[in-house]
């Protein structure tokens, strides 16, 4: 295989899943950079897998849809 250069390893931060991607091919799509700001206003950085970040996206969408509904309580109208 000779001398491969410019790799990226990425791994997850939830399943610890491992690629490594060259630099003419990167499967970028697979992997998902997340921002998440806790209750307390610190906002943390997350590697994603795709399968994971399926996992994310459907968590955050019942924290959205649960924050709406609260917004919601505190209407008049
Ligand atoms: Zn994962």
């Amino acid at each position: 295989m000779g001398k491969i250069t410019n790799l990226t390893q990425m791994e997850c931060d939830r399943c610890e899943a491992k690629e490594v991607l060259t630099q003419g091919a990167p499967n970028t799509s697979y992997w998902h950079d997340v921002q998440r700001t806790s209750s307390d206003g610190v906002t943390v950085e997350r590697l994603l897998c795709d399968d994971c970040y399926k996992s994310y996206v459907q968590l955050v969408s019942n924290q959205d849809a649960e924050f709406e509904a609260f917004m919601e309580e505190g209407s008049w109208s």
